[in-house]
């Protein structure tokens, strides 16, 4: 059986869905206007790939992967939920600091 707790604050939530809330968040790397030029189509096309791979062979598959795309699922109840949907860039807007 499979039995779920709000990633927020751990209320067990019910079987039947009723105080089960489910957030989807996608982060990816915005990708502007692809243009080439002649220059582009000239390069060494090979060594650009070693010199790729071996940049990616100092990186951990999680530091590749936030850079490119992220996927995360969050249970939450529907207090956290609210909180949530009230204040979704919680953790990275500066006007949220806490000024007390
Ligand atoms: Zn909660």
């Amino acid at each position: 059986m499979i039995r779920y707790r709000c990633d927020g604050c751990g209320l067990d939530l019910e079987r039947d869905g009723s105080n089960h809330f489910i957030v989807k968040i996608e982060a990816f790397a915005a990708a502007g206007k692809l243009e080439f030029t002649r220059e582009d189509l000239n390069r060494d096309h090979k060594a650009e790939m070693r010199r790729v791979l071996a940049d990616l062979e100092n990186h951990s598959p999680d530091e590749i992967e936030n850079q490119v795309y992220r996927a995360l699922r969050y249970d939450l109840c529907p207090a956290c939920h609210r909180r949530f949907l009230e204040t979704p860039l919680a953790g990275i807007r500066s006007d949220n600091k806490d000024v007390s």
